[in-house]
C-alpha cells in the first residue's frame, strides 16, 4: 500500500466516522428533545384541543336546522329561521 492509498483510506475512515458520529448525535439530540417534551407535558387524558372544539362546533352548526338549535344543542328552535325539514318548529323559544 502506497502512502497515497494510506492517506485516502485514512481520509475515508475519518469521514465515515464523522458521519456516523453525527448521525448518532442527531439521534440522541432528538430523543432527548422528545423525552424533555414528554416530561413537561401534563399527564393525560388531555382535554380536547381548541381546533377540535371548533371543528365539532362547526359540524353541529352545519347539521342543525337553525342557529337557536345549534346554540341550545337542539333544546330550542326558532320557527322563523328553522329549515323546512325541522320537525320541532312547534317548540319555540
Ligand atoms: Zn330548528
Amino acid at each position: 500500500m502506497s502512502l497515497a492509498d494510506a492517506y485516502a483510506l485514512a481520509t475515508l475512515t475519518g469521514t465515515l466516522t464523522l458521519a456516523v458520529g453525527w448521525c448518532i448525535g442527531r439521534y440522541h439530540r432528538r430523543t432527548a428533545a422528545a423525552t424533555a417534551e414528554r416530561a413537561v407535558r401534563p399527564p393525560g387524558p388531555h382535554p380536547t384541543a381548541v381546533a377540535d372544539e371548533l371543528a365539532l362546533a362547526l359540524a353541529a352548526l352545519a347539521t342543525s336546522c337553525c342557529l337557536t338549535a345549534a346554540v341550545t344543542a337542539g333544546a330550542e328552535h326558532d320557527p322563523a329561521h328553522c329549515t323546512a325539514h325541522c320537525t320541532r318548529k312547534d317548540q319555540t323559544l
